[in-house]
């Protein structure tokens, strides 16, 4: 593992860890290719690049995700 596709954009990115301290950025600002793995409540798995994360509201839901690569913003 560790290559990976991002569930929002699509483009190619790197798994960081798993889906442990997901809410943590801060120390990590670059958008080279790094993606968390965010889990929605209804245990829905997304994979997303830090534009992505970026680009969702402070609560976000699946739909959102879906929207960010339809968008095309
Ligand atoms: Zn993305």
């Amino acid at each position: 593992m560790g290559k990976a596709f991002c569930d929002g954009c699509g483009r190619k990115v790197t798994v960081a860890g798993g889906v442990a301290n997901l809410w943590t950025f801060g120390e990590r600002d670059g958008s080279d290719g790094t993606a968390l793995s965010l889990e929605f409540e209804d245990g829905t798995t997304k994979l997303l690049c830090y534009p992505c994360i970026e680009a969702l509201p402070d609560e976000p839901e699946p739909a959102d995700v879906e929207a960010l690569g339809s968008e095309g913003g």
